[in-house]
């Protein structure tokens, strides 16, 4: 904790008004909406320079931003609303990718919205998952589209025709689409991003079974997701049936999607390792253990949980002790799950609000192949930990590397903040919308420490999600 309150006083610098953040947030609104096809060379090379320019702005103050996440909302309007809206991201392995066209933006990935009519005969609501080869077919019109289905050939064409001979073993064997209704009842196809070097995606609705899980995520162009496995806020659950684990199964693969590496469910609020009261911590341990079971049943790998609270009636390393004492057992007794700790805002009397705690978790647990952390940055920002300027996010983060390790960490919880540098209120903002900012969401996706880890969203209004994943993934870049 020691030095953390030197962080209350590390404002963000200020920026002369109009200039960086008239060019962050130009260039954040052209690239997050990006609604023109880059048909040719000369708008990948401006969209390559888009790119530049954003890496080079200076940093906006939390203010400034403002206007970035009105372009993010626009964005996200402009998914729903539109007639009909393709959004494709394509993608393929670094280097070649780099190597045929060095106009492609930095990052290596296309992010293309095609606004096009689809006739209702092609494309009914609630039509189910389109095969690959309706998947091709889809992309005849985007750069990279099957040469023998584009009619001439320009110079332009052909080069993008050759490196989608190249993509294309990648990208139809990778990539999966699901259409998807709008508000305006139209169909809206995402195609995922393969390759991307995070995980990007949300807490997913799981209403009608767990099964449902990887449908609604595919519907959002999600590459990682949360879920809970029971309801989150009942001691009552209903045994993991056979069938439900079969159809889980089988919708994984349907959709791509392997749970040993992309999913982190979330465990239920009501759980309470950290309470000194043995009768109800054993009743919190018991259902716990329940859901560390599930996801081996389930083939999950990452289960996320609030650590605990002292409930004010011990203090926070005896409450820390409890919690240890509690994940050695369910460890003991399950065979491959991971129990990943998230930090706390710090709220009330929870404990692992700091990455001092976190450690004196982490230290007193046996197995340490199968802990981990994941890193709400709502949360942490909450707690004192500030993201704002590039200099305190990195401060941040190197301290937790210091005190915890990389080493631990398995996923990001990627939350805006409602209220200030440490509140200790636990209130999640869109990204952008909130006192984090929109900046630091881009430095955390491009942070190359946490390629491979999932990030997933829990900002409130969901409708902004599939525009909130798509900015998240252009800063990533792809392996
Ligand atoms: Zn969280
Ligand atoms: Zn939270």
């Amino acid at each position: 904790m020691g030095g953390r309150d030197e962080y209350a006083m590390n404002r963000p610098r200020p920026v002369r008004p109009g200039a960086a953040r008239n060019r962050f947030a130009m260039t954040c609104d052209k690239y997050i909406s990006s609604t023109p096809a880059m048909k040719n060379s000369r708008q990948r090379r401006t969209s390559a320079r888009l790119v530049s320019a954003l890496a080079s702005a200076a940093s906006p103050t939390t203010s400034d931003l403002a206007p970035t996440s009105a372009a993010l909302g626009r964005a996200s309007t402009r998914l729903n609303t539109a007639t009909t809206t393709k959004t494709t991201i394509i993608t393929s392995s670094v280097p070649r990718f780099k190597d045929e066209d060095s106009s492609l933006t930095d990052n290596g990935a296309h992010i293309q919205n095609h606004p096009k009519r689809i006739p209702p005969s092609k494309r009914k609501r609630n039509q189910p998952e389109p095969t690959d080869s309706e998947l091709d077919s889809d992309s005849s019109d985007s750069d990279f589209a099957t040469p023998a289905k584009r009619p001439k050939k320009t110079a332009t064409s052909r080069a993008a025709s050759s490196l989608q001979d190249k993509l294309q073993a990648v990208a139809t064997k990778k990539k999966r689409t699901a259409p998807t209704k709008t508000s305006a009842g139209e169909t809206m196809t995402i195609v995922r991003l393969a390759n991307a070097s995070k995980l990007v995606g949300a807490h997913i609705s799981v209403a009608g079974g767990l099964e449902n899980a990887t449908i609604n995520a595919g519907k959002i162009g999600c590459n990682a997701m949360s879920f809970f496995l029971t309801s989150p806020r009942t001691w009552n659950s209903k045994p993991l049936a056979e069938a439900t684990i079969a159809a889980f199964k089988r919708n994984c693969e349907a959709h791509g999607y392997e749970p040993g590496d992309v999913m982190i469910p979330h465990g239920s609020y009501l759980v309470n390792l950290g309470n000194p009261d043995a009768e109800l911590r054993e009743k919190s341990y018991n259902f716990f253990l329940d859901e560390l079971k599930r996801c081996d049943a389930l083939g999950i790998k990452y289960y996320n949980f609030h650590p605990g609270s002292s409930v004010g009636k011990c203090t926070p390393s005896e409450s820390i002790q409890h919690i240890a004492a509690c994940i050695n057992r369910a460890l003991a007794a399950t065979s491959s799950v991971h129990a990943v700790i998230e930090n706390t805002a710090g709220q009330g009397q929870v404990v692992g609000h700091s990455w001092e705690q976190l450690r004196e978790l982490i230290d007193l647990v046996d197995n340490k192949q199968r802990v981990g952390v994941c890193l709400d940055t709502c949360h942490m920002f909450a707690a004192g930990y500030d993201l704002r300027t590039k200099e305190a996010f990195d401060r941040s983060f190197r301290e937790f590397d210091e005190i915890v390790g990389y080493p631990y960490l398995r996923a990001f919880h990627v939350n805006d903040s409602k209220f200030g540098l440490g509140s200790k209120k636990d209130r999640h903002a869109p990204l952008g919308k909130g006192e984090i900012g929109l900046e630091p969401f881009k430095w955390l996706m491009e942070k190359p420490e946490f390629d491979g880890k999932l990030f997933i969203l829990e900002t409130p209004e969901e409708s902004n999600w599939p525009a909130e994943i798509k900015f998240c993934i252009h800063f990533c870049g792809v392996l």
